[in-house]
């Protein structure tokens, strides 16, 4: 018998009851704005943000309209403008060159290896001939590069790092929390991501200044003083006639569906994990497919799954993925011609100058990536690692017939 799977690769797991509960108690409320506070409330939005804050080990955090709004705020907080160079990976999701593009700043490409993380050495060799001082590094897939490597390389040139930590939420490198190894982390919580509220933002730094400026930013009006993990007023002294207001603000409504939620996140990535490993190990003997091994430094989120077939011809991939799609098992090829969902690579941001990645174009043309969402039990993962398998199994030549 030939199996199939039936599940959904869009399914997401309905909000908590307790989720729903508090988000009803907003709602009959009527104060849904983050600044609709009684005198001593600190309110769903200021919770959320000390809450996250704690979550990651970071002094000051600022929840916001979406992961995009809050690399767009980081850059210009950061004070990057017209045609400055700001490096990024090669391969990364449109939000990220997008943010880049609305501070009209340029984005820099840097390699990727064959692990998926930021080449280092093409790292110093673009910062060095472009001369950017800003690196918008994103953990694509929740693939972590050697932290502790990027920050020296990085620290020696002279770039400031923003982490876009939109698949990362929950990650850790050697313990410590992604989001927290830059002077500003970035983060999503837009339905695909580790918790759920539609669209919304987090960020986390450090650094007074910043936080001061990105709060202001965001369009806190003269009201920051009601923020959650802000910095110390004093830090606003400066900013507060300066900073536009570039309107992008976390709003109750989702700042109740979502803290129930980070609550949860560590118990949701060991379930991610558990199924993460069963494909891993369901997929370990299949001839001519290789999925690259985790460092034992990360903690990772196995929200998403890649693998390649190395030496594989565009059309046996194009084949395989149909025969896997025929079975109920949906992959994303980012090695296809035109953008297809969210599968986008450097060379279809039109807005982006040209540039050559011959590294990265290779690695690319053959990955294959898969969503894990948590309504897949570990036993679907198991049936969709056999699929995965059979289906790599089958010779080239009789795929072709
Ligand atoms: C989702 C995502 C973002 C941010 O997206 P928003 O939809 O704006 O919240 C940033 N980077 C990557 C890699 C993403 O996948």
């Amino acid at each position: 018998m030939t199996e199939s799977f039936t599940g959904s690769f869009t399914q997401q797991e309905p909000i908590p009851e307790a989720g729903i509960e508090a988000a009803l108690e907003v709602l009959r409320s009527g104060r849904l704005h983050r600044y609709n506070l009684s005198p001593d409330e600190i309110g769903e939005v200021g919770l959320l943000e000390e809450e996250f804050a704690a979550s990651v080990g970071a002094k000051y955090a600022l929840a916001v309209a979406s992961g995009g709004y809050a690399m767009g705020c980081a850059l210009r907080a950061l004070g990057v403008g017209p045609g400055d160079k700001v490096l990024t990976n090669a391969f990364t999701l449109a939000p990220v060159p997008g943010a880049i593009a609305s501070v009209n700043a340029e984005p820099v490409l840097v390699e990727i290896t064959s692990e998926l993380v930021l080449d280092l050495n093409d790292l110093e060799a673009k910062a060095k001939s472009s001369g950017a001082r800003v690196l918008m590094l994103s953990h694509m897939r929740g693939h972590l590069v050697d932290m502790e490597a990027l920050v020296a390389v990085c620290n020696r040139l002279g770039v400031t790092i923003i982490e876009d930590c939109a698949h990362t939420m929950g990650a850790a490198w050697n313990g410590k929390a992604s989001g927290t190894f830059g002077a500003v982390g970035c983060f999503s919580m837009q339905t695909y991501k580790h918790i759920n509220s539609g669209e919304g933002g987090l960020i986390v730094t450090d650094d007074p200044e910043l936080a001061a400026r990105m709060i202001l930013l965001s369009g806190s009006y003269m009201l920051y003083e009601r923020h959650g993990a802000r910095p110390p007023m004093e830090a606003f002294e400066d900013a507060r006639f300066v900073m536009p207001n570039v309107s992008g603000r976390m709003d109750h409504l989702r700042a109740a569906i979502l803290r129930p939620q980070l609550a949860d996140l560590p118990r949701q990535v060991a379930r991610w994990a558990e199924r993460y490993q069963t494909l891993e190990a369901g997929l370990a003997q299949t001839p001519g497919l290789h999925v690259a091994p985790r460092p034992d430094a990360e903690t990772y989120v196995g929200s998403s799954f890649q693998f390649t077939l190395p030496g594989a011809s565009a059309d046996h991939i194009r084949d395989f993925v149909a025969r896997c799609a025929a079975r109920g098992v949906e992959l994303k090829w980012f090695g296809a011609d035109a953008p297809v969902g969210f599968t986008s690579r450097h060379s279809h941001w039109g807005y982006v100058s040209p540039q050559q990645l011959p590294n990265t174009d290779r690695i690319l043309s053959g990955l294959l990536d898969m969503r894990v969402p948590l309504t897949f039990r570990v036993e679907d993962c198991a049936l969709i690692a056999r699929i995965i398998d059979a289906e790599a199994r089958v010779p080239a030549s009789v795929a072709a017939e």
